[in-house]
């Protein structure tokens, strides 16, 4: 068996996502909404179910969605894409994720990660061939600075996976950070994989600017969005990429080999979604941001630390001045004898530089959030 893979453990979302079954637990691990996503794009799903085309879509994706993409993207990031030779749909950002690391990767290349980072990040390098390097980020900013991305890259650096906003922290990296990293990619010749599935869902009136804008990131850029982020339908898998023709290409070829196609409705549904006017996208903003005041302030009613949290849908805590210094141990506690369940943040540390931030998920019904907090309430009184 493959030694990357057999020595893994089961991902953390999963191991929470279990014992919150198990306990009764209420769920604010594993980072999915309450709300069932918008009707109107999960009823053109259905509708295409029944009555559009259930055999292959093309391998690219349909047309109609990546010509969506393209209009989607102009319209709110200023890009300009060719539909035909510059986007195509894959099941999920992680395929998106997974594909361009196959594609991209020679063993033996160096790739530029910054945690904590999404769990899959590592294995997915690692089975690629590459020889992962980190810049380690730390609260409360996580930050970019110029002495950590020097120490990470270096002549052998190919590819820089990227993750913006950024799960599990919450933040958005500045302008500066922006353009830092930007002049390294350009400097060491290296493509950036920019995972921005968050992009939506940024709050008090910010913006998603995306690192292939920058002067020089056009050409070296593989951008990967995800309509379970932007639409609250986590299920769905529904991946979005957008890089040059001459990245594309190579893209292609390893998509083809490993999903080949992704459902044609879900597709049907996705391209109408993205079409929606901005009264969808500042409303999920809006409703979301709601979620994470309340939720925010119950925390903070009841002593806890609370970092800033200006993308995603989560907030993190800091439990170290509660006396804690073991995040897992927290949250191993907390599901099982107190009946919440969270994430420790050390479960996206590679190096387990940080070990006492826990993240919840507040895309959750006002009733989800209480009943959180009421029993995160007898957990203070108790301790
Ligand atoms: N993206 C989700 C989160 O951060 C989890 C996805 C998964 O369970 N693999 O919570």
């Amino acid at each position: 068996m493959n030694p990357i893979f057999s020595a893994l453990q089961t991902s953390v979302f999963e191991v929470m996502s279990r014992l919150a079954r198990e306990t009764g637990a209420v769920n604010l691990g594993q980072g999915f909404p309450d709300d069932p996503g918008p009707e109107d794009v999960r009823r053109k799903a259905a509708e295409a179910v029944m009555t559009g085309w259930n055999q292959y879509p093309p391998m690219m994706g349909l047309p109609e969605l990546r010509q969506a993409c393209a209009t989607h993207y102009k319209r709110w990031q200023d890009l300009d894409l060719d539909p035909d030779s510059e986007v195509m749909i894959t099941s999920g950002a992680t395929e998106a994720i997974a594909g361009a690391l196959m594609a991209l990767i020679t063993p033996g290349d160096e790739v530029v990660l910054f945690e904590p980072m999404y769990d899959a990040y590592v294995p997915l390098v690692r089975r690629a061939g590459g020889i992962p390097k980190f810049v380690t980020l730390t609260p409360p900013a996580f930050g970019l600075s110029e002495e950590a991305l020097a120490q990470a890259f270096s002549p052998k650096t190919r590819v820089v996976l990227f993750n913006n906003p950024l799960n599990p922290t919450a933040t958005i990296f500045s302008a500066a950070d922006l353009d830092l990293l930007a002049d390294f990619c350009i400097r060491h010749d290296a493509i950036a994989i920019c995972d921005e599935v968050w992009e939506h869902v940024v709050f008090d009136g910010r913006r998603h600017a995306p690192l292939m804008a920058r002067p020089g990131m056009r050409e070296r850029t593989v951008k990967i969005s995800s309509a379970g982020k932007i639409f609250s339908l986590t299920g769905w898998k529904v991946g979005m990429v957008m890089a040059a023709p001459n990245l594309m290409r190579v893209l292609a070829k390893a998509h083809q080999y490993i999903t080949f196609t992704t459902p044609p409705n879900l597709q049907v549904a996705v391209a109408y979604g993205l079409g929606k006017d901005d009264a969808y996208f500042d409303g999920m903003r809006a409703d979301f941001q709601r979620s994470r005041d309340r939720f925010a302030s119950g925390l903070q009613g009841l002593g806890f630390s609370v970092l800033p949290s200006v993308g995603t849908y989560f907030l993190n805590v800091d439990i170290a001045p509660l006396g804690e210094s073991d995040d897992t141990a927290f949250c191993q506690r907390l599901v099982t004898e107190n009946g919440v369940a969270a994430i420790p943040v050390s479960a996206f540390y590679a190096e387990g530089a940080v070990k006492t931030v826990v993240r919840f998920c507040f895309a959750k019904h006002d009733a989800t959030l209480d009943a959180a907090l009421e029993r995160l309430a007898a957990w203070r009184k108790a301790a």
